[in-house]
């Protein structure tokens, strides 16, 4: 996209959630991998990095402490406890590639998915990953080896409950295969940049085509 079609279009806000292990994460990967003007919206949490994980990348981890004053500071776009965890969406970063034109995705639960929807419901779009089945939502779980068994059955309990948040998404898909999952993802974004209310250049463009003579 030429840069002054890129300013004068709105940015998106993408929201992606789904009970941990259903893929979402690999899937939002892939899709900012391949669009340059997508970026993601790394959250700040008090809990600790798994293995492999990296500060700024996965998550900013920081201390409990940092975390209320950050949203003391109203430092967040939203804010959720999730898993006994504090979870949050920084704001500054997101205005700054809003500003720019470009859009941003969120990986986070039906809690924020929610309060974005709310304080930029035009700009929002919603969409829910789900397992083909528990059991292979339990598979995933136990195959990724990062969290204690402890852990995992707790996950698993609460998946039922993300689950039923369905109805509040624009789009829901099943990642039972991840290349037709991740085809349907592009395509949602891809149709929806190209709303006519998200691009503020067509007005202009169609005014000089009509001037034309
Ligand atoms: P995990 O600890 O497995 O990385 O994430 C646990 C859950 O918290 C996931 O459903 C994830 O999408 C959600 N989450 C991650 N960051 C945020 C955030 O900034 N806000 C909210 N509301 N949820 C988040």
């Amino acid at each position: 996209m030429s840069s002054d079609r890129r300013r004068t279009r709105r940015g998106l806000l993408l929201v992606v959630s789904s009970p941990s292990g259903a893929g979402k994460s690999s899937l939002s990967r892939r899709l900012i991998g391949e669009h340059p003007d997508l970026s993601l919206s790394v959250s700040a949490t008090t809990r600790a990095p798994r293995p492999g994980e990296q500060d700024g990348r996965e998550y900013w981890f920081v201390t409990p402490e940092v975390f209320r004053e950050m949203v003391a500071e109203e430092a967040f776009l939203e804010s959720a406890e999730v898993h006994e965890h504090s979870y949050g969406s920084p704001r500054a970063p997101v205005m700054r590639e809003l500003d720019a034109g470009r859009d941003v995705l969120f990986d986070i639960d039906w809690q924020g998915a929610q309060s974005i929807a709310l304080a930029a419901p035009q700009d929002t779009v919603r969409i829910f990953i789900l397992p083909p089945t528990m059991r292979d939502l339990a598979e995933r779980l136990h195959s990724r080896a990062q969290d204690s068994e402890a852990v995992i059955s707790r996950r698993l309990g609460r998946a039922r409950g993300e689950i039923a948040h369905w109805p509040e998404y624009d789009y829901v898909i099943v990642n039972d295969d991840f290349d037709l999952a991740y085809t349907q993802l592009a395509a949602i974004y891809h149709a929806e940049r190209l709303k006519r209310a998200r691009n503020l250049w067509v007005e202009p463009m169609v005014a000089g085509l009509l001037a034309e003579p």
